[in-house]
């Protein structure tokens, strides 16, 4: 199955694309997590983003289309995959599917995580993240075993520098802005379901497996 998590920062996205990587070995393309890559690296992606990223600005359409597009062909794409964090905007989602159809690996399904604002600001406020692996944790619902240090690689927690007060504002504006417009664009599709990204994750991931199943089903 090849998919697009869609939704607000915070939403969850990336956990449950973490659960369903693992459980199905479908790939996990973290928009976000490539981007802060480049920039730990300071390759020339990461030094064109970083300023953007810090504000919670997106980073240009010329720079992720390709880095993403890059990613998708050089990678095992053919299995399945899950797009996190990506396309953000409609000009993102039409390039990104002009080159799929090409490529014969056209998105099959887009999951929209509809979650409340409160829930949003108490996530990104308490999201810690590792230093070494980029594991995600959250200070109260997510807490790791001895605080501030990864359970699965022993390395630091750090809070992103982006999970501030005013770039979480910015962000919201970025997502309801230029973001949200693409319930629309997979809704005209057909391939939009919604889950609701305010439940606990086994609750989430229960919801998405079940549209995973239905689509098997319909599809024998
Ligand atoms: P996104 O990728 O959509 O920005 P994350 O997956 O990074 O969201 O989750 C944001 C924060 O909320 C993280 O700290 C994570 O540990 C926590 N979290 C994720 N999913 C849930 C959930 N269903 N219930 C409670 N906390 C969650
Ligand atoms: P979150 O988990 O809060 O949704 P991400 O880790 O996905 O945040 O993204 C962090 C930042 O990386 C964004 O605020 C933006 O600056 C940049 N970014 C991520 N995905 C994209 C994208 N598709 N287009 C432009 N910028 C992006
Ligand atoms: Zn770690």
């Amino acid at each position: 199955m090849r998919m697009v998590f869609l939704g607000p920062p915070g939403a969850g996205k990336g956990t449950q694309a973490v659960m369903f990587s693992e459980g199905m070995r479908f790939l996990h393309l973290s928009t976000g997590d490539i981007l802060r890559a480049n920039v730990k690296r300071g390759t020339e992606i990461g030094q064109k983003a970083r300023s953007f990223m810090e504000q919670g600005l997106l980073v240009p359409d010329s720079i992720v289309i390709e880095m993403m597009l890059d990613k998708i062909k050089t990678s095992e794409a053919g299995k399945g995959f899950i797009l996190d964090g990506f396309p953000r905007t409609v000009y993102q989602a039409r390039r990104m599917d002009e080159e799929l159809k090409g490529l014969d690996l056209t998105i099959e399904l887009v999951v929209y995580f509809k979650t409340s604002i409160d829930i949003i600001i108490y996530r990104l406020t308490g999201r810690r993240i590792c230093r070494d692996c980029g594991a995600n944790y959250h200070i109260v619902n997510m807490s790791p075993k001895k605080e501030g240090i990864c359970d699965k690689c022993g390395g630091e927690l750090y809070q992103r520098k982006d999970d501030n007060e005013e770039a979480i504002k910015k962000r919201l504006e970025v997502f309801n802005g230029q973001t949200k417009e693409l319930i629309d664009y997979y809704k005209k599709q057909g391939i939009l379901e919604e889950v609701s990204g305010d439940l606990d994750a086994g609750k989430v991931y229960e919801a998405i497996s079940g549209i995973l199943n239905d689509r098997d089903k319909n599809r024998t």
